[in-house]
C-alpha cells in the first residue's frame, strides 16, 4: 500500500539532494547547463523546457493529486491556455456558467479570436450538459468562484461524450478533492492559492494520466514558455508538505463561519457546500472529503462600510492562503465579465466572498461580528454614501 496523503505531500520530490545529502534539496537557479559534447547533457539543456527544481515539484504534484503526471506553469491562467492550446479552430468548449473571471476573459476576449467556440451552462444540474460533435473540452469548476456551485464530476464524466474533461480544482485543493479519480481527464489548479497556501507566489498546474496529452502539454509548456521560476517552484513545493494540515483547520474555521453567517440577520444568503441547506450538499459530501475554506454570501447592507470595518479580513484579489481575506466579486475577481453577463449567472453588488484564513476561529468571527453590526459615525454618513451599494 501506499504512504498516506501527509506523507507524500512531504516526502514525493523532496529526496534529499544526492551531491550534499541536504535535506531541503537546493532551489536550481540556472538557466543552462554544459555538455560533455553537443547533445550529451545529465538530462537538462535549458531550464524553460525542464529545471530540476520544477521535476521535483511537478513530481510532487503529481502524486497528490493521484495523477502520473503535472506539468507546471507560470500561473493558473497560464495553465487554462495550455490546456486550450490543445484544440484546434472550430472545436466547441462547454463550460460551467460560473467560473473565476479570468477564465472567461481568456475564453471570451483571448481564444474565441482563435476560432474557437465557447458555451456556459450551469453544470451543477447535470442535465444541462450536452455536447456536441464539436465539443471537445468539457470544463467544470467545483466548487465554483465565487457562487460556491457543486458539480458532480463522476456525473459530468458520463456525459462528456468524446470531449476532454477538465476540472479546476483550485477551490478544493487535491487534499479534499481528485478529480481524476472521479472520470477527469485533466486537473488545473492555480497553486498561488491552497497549494502555495501563503499568498507569495504566482503559479499553475494541470495533472493527467494521459501520456499522450501529458506530452503535448510538456511540448506547450516548453514552446509557449510560461514557465515558474525556480524560486517559485521551491515555494510552492514547500507550501504542499503543509496543504492537509492548513486545510483542516480552513475548512473548520469555514464551518464556525458559515454557521454565524447563515444565523446573522444582516445576511441574505449564505453559499457554502457545507451547510445542509446548499443545494450541491449531498454531491459535495460524497466527492470531497471536506467543504473547504470559501464562502460567499449575500449582505443586507452597505457593502463599503462592511469592508470598512474589517480588521482581519484583508481587502484583497486571491484565496487559499494562511491569512484571511475578502473580496467583491462584481468589482474586483469578476469585473471582467460584462455587468449584464455578470447578473444573470448570479453574482449580485451584495455578494461578498471571504477567504478563510487558518486564524483562530474567535477572531474571524468577531471581525465578521463588528463588521455586519457597522453602526455608521456621523462623519461616514456623508462619505458613504457615494459608495453605497444599497442606499
Ligand atoms: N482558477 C480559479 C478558480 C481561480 O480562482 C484563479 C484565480 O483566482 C485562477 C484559476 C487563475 O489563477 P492565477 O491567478 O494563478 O493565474
Amino acid at each position: 500500500m501506499g504512504f498516506h496523503f501527509e506523507t507524500r505531500a512531504i516526502r514525493t520530490g523532496s529526496e534529499p539532494d544526492l551531491l550534499t545529502g541536504a535535506v531541503i534539496p537546493p532551489i536550481y537557479a540556472t538557466s543552462t547547463y554544459r555538455q560533455e559534447a553537443p547533445g550529451a547533457h545529465q538530462g537538462f539543456d535549458y531550464s524553460r523546457a525542464d529545471n530540476p527544481t520544477r521535476e521535483r515539484l511537478e513530481r510532487a504534484l503529481a502524486d497528490l493529486e493521484g495523477a502520473k503526471y503535472a506539468v507546471s506553469f507560470s500561473s493558473g491562467v497560464a495553465a487554462t491556455a495550455a490546456i486550450l492550446t490543445l484544440l484546434s479552430p472550430g472545436d466547441h468548449v462547454l463550460s460551467s456558467d460560473d467560473t473565476y473571471g479570468g477564465t472567461y476573459r481568456l475564453f471570451e476576449q483571448i481564444y474565441r479570436k482563435y476560432g474557437l467556440t465557447f458555451s456556459y451552462v450551469d453544470t451543477s444540474g447535470l442535465r444541462a450538459i450536452t455536447v456536441q460533435e464539436s465539443t471537445k473540452l468539457l470544463w467544470i469548476e467545483t466548487p465554483t468562484n465565487p457562487l460556491m456551485k457543486i458539480t458532480d464530476i463522476a456525473g459530468a464524466a458520463e456525459r462528456k461524450g468524446s470531449a476532454l474533461l477538465a476540472v479546476d480544482n483550485t477551490f478544493a485543493s487535491p487534499y479534499l478533492q481528485r478529480p481524476l479519480e472521479l472520470g477527469a481527464d485533466l486537473v488545473l489548479h492555480s497553486s498561488t492559492k491552497y497549494l502555495g497556501g501563503h499568498s507569495d507566489l504566482i503559479g499553475g498546474a494541470v495533472m493527467t494520466n494521459d501520456t499522450e496529452l501529458h506530452e503535448q502539454l510538456k511540448f506547450i509548456q516548453k514552446s509557449v514558455g510560461a514557465v515558474p521560476s525556480p524560486f517559485d517552484c521551491f515555494l510552492v513545493h514547500r507550501g504542499i508538505k503543509t496543504l492537509a494540515l492548513r486545510m483542516k483547520a480552513h475548512c473548520e474555521n469555514a464551518r464556525l463561519l458559515a454557521e454565524f453567517l447563515h444565523d446573522h440577520p444582516k445576511v441574505e444568503r449564505v453559499y457554502y457546500p457545507g451547510l445542509s441547506t446548499h443545494p450541491g450538499h449531498d454531491v459535495a459530501k460524497r466527492q470531497m472529503c471536506d467543504f473547504g475554506g470559501m464562502i460567499s454570501f449575500e449582505l443586507q447592507g452597505n457593502v463599503p462600510r462592511f469592508f470598512k470595518h474589517l480588521r482581519i479580513f484583508t481587502l484583497a484579489e486571491s484565496l487559499g492562503s494562511v491569512e484571511s481575506l475578502a473580496n467583491h466579486p462584481a468589482t474586483m475577481t469578476h469585473a471582467s465579465i460584462p455587468k449584464g453577463e455578470r447578473e444573470r449567472r448570479g453574482i449580485r453588488d451584495q455578494l461578498i466572498r471571504l477567504s478563510v484564513g487558518i486564524e483562530h476561529p474567535d477572531d474571524l468571527i468577531e471581525d465578521l461580528s463588528r463588521a455586519l453590526s457597522n453602526q455608521r459615525s456621523a462623519t461616514e454618513k456623508t462619505s458613504d454614501r457615494s459608495l453605497s451599494a444599497d442606499s
